[in-house]
């Protein structure tokens, strides 16, 4: 299953803080807080979550640094946004590190402002 397709609402996040929290290395505001748990999705070393939704009793692995932006920021990472490293270091915890890219905007571009 495609993770970047689940919606994730805070009653299904809330639920699993402690968790999240536990596998985190927090370090100072400008270090990279890794990831100290599993890393299953790890084509590309980056952090792997398990938890269940809240609503469909459904187990689901996600990408630990998109619940970065909500445990540390309250910020849910929406099924079209994809979350990049400015650190580049893929097990990175640290919102100050994490930038939201939304897809869509790749593809818009300004149309029908053509002239003559
Ligand atoms: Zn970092």
């Amino acid at each position: 299953m495609p993770m970047k397709t689940i919606k994730l609402t805070r009653w299904d996040l809330e639920p699993w803080r402690a968790r999240y929290m536990e596998r985190v290395r927090v370090g100072g505001p400008d270090a990279c807080w890794p990831w100290t748990a599993g890393k299953r999705l790890s084509r590309y070393k980056y952090g792997s979550f398990h938890l269940t939704l809240a609503g469909e009793r459904r187990d689901v692995t996600v990408l630990a640094h998109r619940l970065a932006l909500y445990y540390f920021g309250g910020r849910i990472v929406d099924v079209d946004e994809d979350v990049t490293h400015l650190c580049a270091n893929p097990s990175c915890q640290n919102p100050a590190h994490l930038v939201i890219v939304k897809e869509k905007q790749l593809c818009k571009s300004s149309s029908g402002a053509t002239t003559s």
